[in-house]
């Protein structure tokens, strides 16, 4: 049994879908953990590895965590770790995007990404995993699809941003994905999971 240490119905079915019938993959729920993982660190590394040692040390389950942020170069990597709560513990979407546009309104340099990292522990091993998608932010919303800021980001050699397109094709090129993705193929390897 595997944990994605999340109770994101969204992402448990996204990583099922990259997974596989191999592994019996659970959420947080499904474990008996209905508590807030602790996640006050300052990088997304520390971040996905506090969240994934608290479920390991706690419930005894090998286990994966995620933790995503934008990084926007002219605002030198904000709003990264903090990209939830850019405009406040509200954690609005609307207020963050409004936020990094009015912060960026005198650059030129409109080069940002998504990263994900993502932390597996098992009993054998704790290995990290990094998921980039490069892009820039533009100045107006475009698309409905989504969330957080997928309506002014868009990506390198697309003509849509994450927000106008489906969520099958944002879930081939999405930072999350290749984070899943680069876990899955490990994972496959392994002996201790099943
Ligand atoms: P989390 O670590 O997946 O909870 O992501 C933290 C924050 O990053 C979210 O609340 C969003 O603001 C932003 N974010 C993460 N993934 C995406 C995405 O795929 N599109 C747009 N924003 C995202």
């Amino acid at each position: 049994m595997l944990c994605f240490a999340t109770n994101n119905q969204h992402k448990i079915q996204e990583a099922r879908a990259h997974i596989g019938p191999r592994f019996h993959l659970v959420g947080l729920s499904e474990i008996g953990c209905n508590e807030e993982l602790p996640e006050d660190q300052s990088t997304l590394e520390g971040n996905s590895f506090q969240k994934a040692e608290y479920v390991f040390r706690n419930f005894g389950v090998s286990c994966f965590a995620d933790d995503t942020g934008l990084e926007v170069e002219a605002l030198h990597g904000a709003p990264g770790v903090y990209s939830a709560r850019y405009a406040g513990d509200q954690r609005n979407a609307d207020d963050n995007i409004k936020l990094l546009l009015k912060n960026l309104e005198s650059a030129n340099n409109r080069k940002a990404r998504f990263r994900t990292v993502i932390t597996l522990i098992t009993p054998s091993l704790t290995k990290q995993f990094e998921g980039i998608v490069n892009g820039i932010i533009i100045n107006e919303y475009r698309g409905s699809g989504g969330f957080g800021y997928d309506p002014v980001f868009l990506p390198d050699g697309y003509v849509k941003t994450l927000a106008e397109m489906s969520m099958e094709e944002k879930n081939t090129i999405s930072h999350r994905a290749l984070a899943i993705t680069k876990l899955v193929d490990f994972v496959k390897q392994q002996t201790d999971i099943s």
